[in-house]
């Protein structure tokens, strides 16, 4: 068993050795393989289930390493998660040198720009400090091809839905879109179901 069981390249199966991942969660085993077939989906997933490691493993694995844009952005609705989330992509991309960046208010723009500017094949942050970067040119969309929104929930609950919205409408249309969120309210499926393609739905 292990995570041999998916059509991954031996750069990330060494990355997961070294964080002593050994076997996927249920979570991963859903998620994995869907990505990997570039299934838009929808998941109910706590916190601690692996979450994170379901969406970096596949789109590490798909990543061009030579693309100078970026190729994925994760929007979470807190800066310490966009903080782990670059870590967990560092980590699983280590073997590939995918290059990742977090994105969050209160922290400097400039440095944030600078850091855009060069390689980045990985961006997660907070909506409204990607909208930021989004008006001022300062970050590329148009070779996003993976959107993840990482605690939809918490999103809703902080008011942020509305530039969750303005920010998937910038993207571009051919990309593969997951959505995490611990609850299932209405509004979160709306959104779901406005900016995904017939999502596979998940519930671990
Ligand atoms: P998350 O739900 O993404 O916040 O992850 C919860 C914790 O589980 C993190 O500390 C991960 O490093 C860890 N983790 C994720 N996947 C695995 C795995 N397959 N085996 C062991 N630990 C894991």
């Amino acid at each position: 068993k292990g995570f041999g069981i998916f059509s991954l390249s031996e750069d990330i199966i060494k990355a997961l050795k070294v964080l002593e991942y050994e076997i996927p969660t249920e979570v991963q085993e859903r998620v994995i393989p869907l990505v990997l077939d570039k299934a838009d989906l929808m998941a109910k997933a706590q916190t601690g289930s692996g979450k994170t490691a379901a969406y970096a493993i596949p789109i590490c694995e798909m990543a061009e390493w030579l693309e100078n844009k970026p190729q994925a952005l994760i929007l979470t609705p807190t800066r310490e998660l966009a903080v782990q989330v670059k870590e967990t992509f560092t980590h699983i991309g280590r073997y590939k040198r995918i290059k990742a960046a977090a994105i969050y208010g209160r922290h400097p723009f400039s440095i944030e720009k600078t850091e855009l500017k060069q390689m980045t094949h990985v961006v997660a942050g907070t909506p409204g400090r990607v909208l930021d970067h989004i008006e001022k040119g300062t970050l590329p969309l148009n070779k996003i091809s993976y959107l993840v929104v990482d605690e939809a929930d918490r999103m809703l609950d902080m008011g942020f839905l509305d530039q969750v919205e303005s920010i998937i409408h910038a993207l571009p249309k051919e990309r593969v879109t997951m959505l995490f969120s611990a609850t299932m309210p209405d509004e979160i499926k709306k959104i779901a179901v406005q900016s995904m393609r017939t999502p596979v739905f998940i519930d671990v």
